[in-house]
């Protein structure tokens, strides 16, 4: 384990070995657990020991693994042309075919009774350490390649079962946790999540805060500070990590982290009469639901319907491309869950990688790429099959259609197109299909200038504050180094919110706000003062949002959003709310912590 530093501000050495650690605190709550590491970057792994009898089982998957990978670079080797790539690839096939990387795998899996992921990872970091101690620069950057070719052995070996049961009380620890990961895990029931990157809008720690699950980021080289079976403290309120607790630190934080434990949601009831603002304007709770078992926590406690049904959640629920069937029966499932108050689903959210795999190659600006409704539209048979699936579950059923990252109106004429034309086959096939609504998720700069034309061409609306920040201060939500510029409360995106919101009270069109923000007490008087009539969030945040807005009144909250639009910085904002919260609404809405930025 690496030695805190004792000049670094974020570490804390204390008496009795005790070591407390600064953090950004992501997901709310307390817990006491053991560490577990987990390792890799887009396929996430643990180190496993194996029993002698599994060995075999083992060594199997290994060379199951180097024959795909080899294969598929032998695939690209073909295929790529006259351009440099050849040469790229070439050197990773050498390395795969020709080096005696497998040996050492095969024998790390034997020698030390491990995982194959685990025996890949010792290798291959073995190799990393090598090429990076050679002083010629061109000789040392031939690293990136064997990671290259760590990440697709690692991606052969997905198939197979990677998970091992965690023990209770698991905390997980992760440089960087993938929200397919931790949707895997979830069923392992882990206590709590700490790792060195991320953001508060990442769709990891969005899922951790559905989950319930303490989580804080921005621990530095947390790999190096922690060890598999360390105690540890993971404080999501105040975004702290105390590693090696002392006996009265545990003591102190036991009675916290057993209440929070014990937040049971069954007996709490919700009565209609607190769905609207003091001043009696009706607010509609929706809740975003990537799990469909948590639709029935939500339905306890208030939710009218599902705002956004993240459909990508399917691939890991499938391992792969879900089928016309497999999504019809999902789709099925939770628009029946959700019964009148209907379901927003929408069409799929994700890059090639996720769709087909690591092996289509990386995109250097995968926020900018091949995804979404552009992914959608460049490979129409997987969007076909999705739309004939909904458009089957959405007979005799409420089911909305939303489209992600819309730039303008080709993209929703040509999704239209294909649900008219999907539409008529299958009722010319004779298979039952509804007619529902299509919507267009707001999050690019582009479709907020062109909100008047798709409000006029589209059913409903839904507003993606979390893409809206990342794309309009171009700030990537996920990135923890430059989290200091996601600022939600930056004027440019209030102005944008506030013209999306115009734009479909005008014209007399539902609008929900589903990103982050509209579960956040915080921006509540704003959302609420602008306009907002529709919010959805994460099932843990409708009873707090639901208290919040049936203590203010629109009015008083509305002067505050005017006063608010003459700010010119995003401090100014966020000063401004803050005083006005102080004054009126401090027994509704707690202190926020926020991150001044650097500049
Ligand atoms: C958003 O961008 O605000 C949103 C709701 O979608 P996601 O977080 O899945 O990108
Ligand atoms: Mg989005």
């Amino acid at each position: 384990m690496e030695v805190p530093d004792p000049k670094d501000p974020s570490t804390e050495r204390q008496n009795g070995g005790e070591i407390r650690l600064k953090a950004r605190a992501m997901s709310r709550g307390v817990a006491i657990g053991r560490v577990v590491c987990l390792h890799g970057s887009n396929r996430q792994f643990f180190k496993i020991e194996i029993p002698p009898s599994e060995i075999e089982r083992e060594t199997r998957r290994a060379r199951a693994a180097f024959r795909l990978a080899s294969r598929q670079l032998n695939k690209l080797c073909a295929n790529s042309g006259t351009s440099s790539v050849p040469g790229i690839f070439d050197a990773q096939r050498a390395m795969i075919q020709q080096s005696s990387m497998l040996e050492k795998v095969l024998d790390v899996v034997a020698g030390e009774k491990v995982n194959a992921e685990w025996a890949v990872k010792i290798v291959t970091d073995s190799y990393i350490a090598k090429y990076r101690a050679i002083t010629d620069e061109h000789l040392r950057d031939r690293y990136i390649d064997v990671e290259d070719v760590a990440e697709r052995i690692l991606d052969a070996l997905g198939g197979g079962e990677r998970t091992a049961p965690l023990a209770k009380d698991s905390i997980i620890v992760a440089q960087e946790l993938m929200p397919s990961t931790l949707a895997e895990q979830s069923g392992n029931h882990p206590t709590a999540v700490i790792t060195e990157h991320g953001g508060w809008t990442s769709h990891t720690f969005i899922l951790a805060r559905e989950l319930n699950l303490p989580a804080v980021t921005g621990v530095r080289k947390v790999l190096r500070r922690v060890n598999t079976g360390d105690a540890a403290i993971v404080d999501g309120y105040n975004g702290r990590v105390i590693l090696n607790p002392t006996s009265e630190t545990l003591e102190r934080y036991r009675l916290p982290a057993a209440q929070f434990r014990q937040i049971n949601y069954n007996d709490v009831t919700v009565s209609e009469s607190n769905r609207s603002t003091l001043d009696g304007r009706e607010i509609t709770l929706r809740v975003n639901v990537d799990l469909p078992e948590i639709y029935k926590r939500a339905k306890r406690i208030g939710a009218q319907g599902i705002g956004l049904y993240r459909s990508e959640f399917l691939f890991n629920r499938f391992k792969g491309f879900p089928t016309e069937n497999q999504q019809y029966e999902a789709y099925r499932e939770i628009a029946d869950y959700a019964g009148e108050d209907g379901v927003k689903i929408r069409t799929f959210d994700v890059g090639p990688d996720q769709s087909y795999g690591k092996s289509h190659g990386r995109e250097k600006n995968p926020a900018l790429g091949l995804r979404a409704i552009r992914l959608g539209l460049s490979n129409t048979p997987h969007l076909r099959t999705q739309l004939r699936a909904i458009l089957r579950a959405s007979h005799e059923r409420k089911i909305d259609i939303v489209v992600p990252m819309v730039s303008g109106l080709e993209e929703i004429h040509a999704v239209r197109e294909f649900i008219s034309k999907e539409s008529e086959a299958l009722s010319s096939k004779g298979f039952a299909v509804g007619s529902p609504r299509i919507g267009a998720m707001i999050e690019v700069p582009s479709a907020v200038l062109m909100i008047d034309e798709i409000v006029r061409e589209t059913d409903l609306v839904c507003l993606g504050t979390n893409d809206l920040v990342q794309y309009l201060l171009a700030v990537d939500r996920d990135n923890e180094s430059v989290s200091s510029w996601f600022r939600t409360l930056h004027p440019a995106v209030i102005r944008a919110v506030r013209a999306v919101i115009k734009a479909c009270n005008d014209a007399g069109k539902p609008l929900v706000i589903c990103g982050e923000m509209a579960g956040s007490p915080f921006y509540l008087p704003l959302l609420i003062g602008m306009g907002a009539t529709e919010l959805s969030m994460n099932v843990n945040s409708i009873l707090r949002v639901r208290k919040v807005i049936s203590g203010l009144a629109f009015q008083e909250a509305a002067v505050v959003a005017g006063e608010v639009s003459k700010c010119r910085t995003a401090d100014e904002v966020e000063d401004l709310l803050q005083q006005h919260i102080n004054e009126k609404w401090s027994h509704l809405i707690q202190p926020e912590r926020r991150t001044k930025p650097r500049i």
